[in-house]
């Protein structure tokens, strides 16, 4: 399966924002933006007159790197959300949130959205009831995301459980501590979805 493993911290500093790519480091000193918050690479620090083109683009590639799609997916993506009823760009963010390993990181049992999908890859969660794997499943309203038994034992999902029970996560989902599993609420309006994107702007740019 294609991922994308080029450095996280030149992405932010790309964006000109903060995106939360490497969990707990991005709350402290040696976050990239904090330290150097200029575009990377040699010509990094110039200032440069941005199209409107460019602003589209820009959007797009923030909105992929925060929820780590590809190229493609995301593409996929937009034209299913473009086929539903209602405003596209908002049936965008919502399909989005919707993977599993996004609602796995929004729950807290991730510390980013790339720890998250490798947990789901791995085959330590179900929905449920049922083993998935696939981290871009898309839940519905109702589901029930279970940590399997055996993999509660372990020490980092130890601390992960810890970290669920001490967040509170985004209105449209709920983390049960005592039974240590999620549930999806409702799915999520846009004023409950968090992604520093100006998703007209994508709209925009695959329109042309
Ligand atoms: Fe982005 Fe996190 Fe790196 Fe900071 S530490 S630049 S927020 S990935």
């Amino acid at each position: 399966m294609a991922r994308d493993t080029g450095a996280q911290c030149k992405k932010c500093r790309r964006e000109g924002l903060k995106l939360y790519l490497k969990g707990d480091r991005c709350y402290t000193g040696k976050c990239g933006i904090e330290r150097r918050n200029y575009a990377p690479g040699q010509h990094g620090q110039r200032r440069k007159k941005v199209s409107e083109y460019g602003l589209q683009l820009r959007e797009k590639q923030k909105a992929k790197r925060f929820y780590g799609v590809l190229e493609r997916q995301f593409a996929n993506y937009y034209d299913r959300a473009n086929s539903q009823p209602g405003v596209t760009g908002e049936n965008l963010l919502r399909l989005l949130e919707r993977r599993l390993d996004n609602v796995v990181y929004r729950l807290g049992l991730g510390a980013s959205r790339s720890e998250a999908r490798q947990l789901v890859r791995h085959g330590h969660f179900a929905v449920n009831g049922r083993k998935t794997d696939i981290p871009s499943f898309l839940v519905k309203a109702g589901d029930e995301i279970t940590i399997k038994e055996r993999s509660k034992e372990f020490p980092r999902f130890k601390e992960l459980m810890e970290r669920a029970a001490e967040q509170t996560p985004p209105a449209w989902v709920e983390y049960d501590a005592e039974e240590a599993k999620g549930r999806v609420l409702a799915l999520p309006t846009r004023e409950q979805v968090d992604a520093p994107v100006e998703e007209h702007l994508i709209v925009e740019l695959y329109s042309k």
